[in-house]
């Protein structure tokens, strides 16, 4: 048994001087701290002055683009994409994609997430990669149809999806068609048999620039929710990412269709300069998960970050300030990415899974102490995170790796030193 101390804050509640008890990778109790002697734990982390989190669910990722970081800055997400992006993805081979899918994994670990959700090529060399690091993952093999591509064959994705079913607790597959713009409807339309007959999750980006909602207008005379529905994949499976196009008509048939919505505010304020209608989304009950994105464009794989400016960009967006509070947004990044995946994690209580973090929390900007939701959305960083707990196993510490034995210097070293041969 293995125990955390300190401030416990979820998004149901705060609880000082706790002490949280781990066995067999589940939540066992959570306990004043003084009563933790009851319960002959083997091992105690944090203590006074620190908060003890759950995992930060980052619910759309692509680890791997941490190749292309800085990389064509300041353009339109179009051109961005066809002109800079996929051209260099046509470059990847399976060894270069281990490497920065680790480094851009390890990055996100690092920072707090417990969970990604990612959405990339070579999904089978990305899958085994969160094997060894120890991260609980979400993999699909994106799939277009619409664009000669060859590295997102539809073969290729149900394949990886077969191939990754049930094999692993922590990696788990999940579908990715790329787009609705990117695929055709009969191609999704298939995916949506699929993912009903295997009980799959669907993980598509949606309506994320202005040329992908007229395409499918032209195409086939519809919104891009109205695709979603019309090829029967609009349900709870589906987790469809940004929607910053999204009309009125389409919030309403989106937030009543049990599906949810990662919200990239900071990806999605950089390439196109908006964001989506996430509080009318979520006023109407959608389910709003956070996500990094890719660290091209956002630079830093911190969830923390995100919660942040998610919370500023919501109140600019729709120039209110009552609106993204700390505490709905920390939501957002906990409780909601778990739904999303169907995951009995985001809180800290008995019986769900051991996704844990220690922030150590013994800095000025945690002072006074009082409201910790602000702390932890406007104070907090991704390096005040201390420990990094996946299913009950301690992962990252103080620097260390500790699954693949190596500290993030030591990868940086690895991956910089190959980047000059
Ligand atoms: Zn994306």
């Amino acid at each position: 048994m293995i125990a955390l101390t300190g401030t416990l804050v979820d998004a149901q509640r705060t609880l000082r001087d706790v002490a949280v008890i781990v066995e067999s990778g589940i939540i066992r109790a959570v306990v004043p701290a003084d009563e933790l002697r009851e319960y002959g734990v083997d091992k105690v982390y944090g203590g006074r002055g620190y908060l003890i989190l759950p995992g930060l669910v980052n619910a759309h990722t692509h680890v791997a683009m941490a190749r292309f970081r800085g990389l064509g800055e300041d353009v339109p997400i179009e051109r961005w994409l066809n002109e800079i992006i996929w051209p260099a993805e046509l470059e990847w081979d399976p060894k270069e994609i281990r490497r920065w899918a680790l480094l851009g994994m390890a990055e996100a670990l690092a920072n707090g997430s417990t969970t990604i959700n990612d959405h990339y090529f070579f999904a089978n060399e990305i899958a085994e990669v969160a094997q060894k690091l120890g991260i609980r993952a979400f993999i699909g093999q994106t799939i277009m149809d619409e664009v000669d591509f060859p590295i997102a064959s539809p073969e290729e994705g149900f394949r990886f999806f077969k191939r990754w079913d049930g094999k692993d607790d922590l990696v788990r597959p999940t579908l990715a068609p790329h787009a609705t713009n990117t695929v055709s409807l009969e191609l999704m339309k298939e995916i949506g048999e699929f993912a009903r007959e295997r009980d799959a999750l669907i993980h598509v980006h949606l309506s994320q620039s202005r040329g992908e909602v007229e395409t499918v207008k032209r195409r086939y005379g519809l919104t891009p929710v109205e695709y979603l529905k019309r090829a029967g994949v609009l349900n709870e499976r589906l987790i469809g990412v940004h929607g910053i196009y999204l009309g009125d008509s389409e919030v309403e048939l989106y937030s009543r269709s049990g599906a949810t919505l990662v919200h990239c505010s900071l990806s999605m304020a950089k390439l196109e300069g908006r964001i989506a209608p996430i509080i009318e989304l979520a006023e109407r009950g959608t389910n709003i998960a956070l996500g990094n994105d890719s660290p091209n464009p956002v630079g830093l794989m911190d969830m923390f970050e995100e919660m942040r400016f998610a919370a500023v960009l919501n109140k600019v967006w729709r120039k209110r300030t009552d609106v993204a509070s700390a505490r709905e947004v920390f939501r957002w990044a906990t409780v909601g990415g778990a739904k999303a995946l169907g995951l009995r994690a985001g809180l800290v209580k008995p019986g769900y899974l051991a996704d844990l973090i220690l922030i150590d929390a013994r800095k000025p900007q945690f002072l006074p102490g009082e409201n910790p939701y602000s702390h932890v959305v406007y104070s907090a960083r991704g390096s005040d995170v201390e420990m990094v707990m996946v299913n009950g196993e301690v992962v990252y510490r103080n620097g260390l790796l500790t699954k693949i034995g190596k500290t993030l210097g030591e990868l940086w070293g690895e991956t910089e030193k190959n980047l000059a041969t």
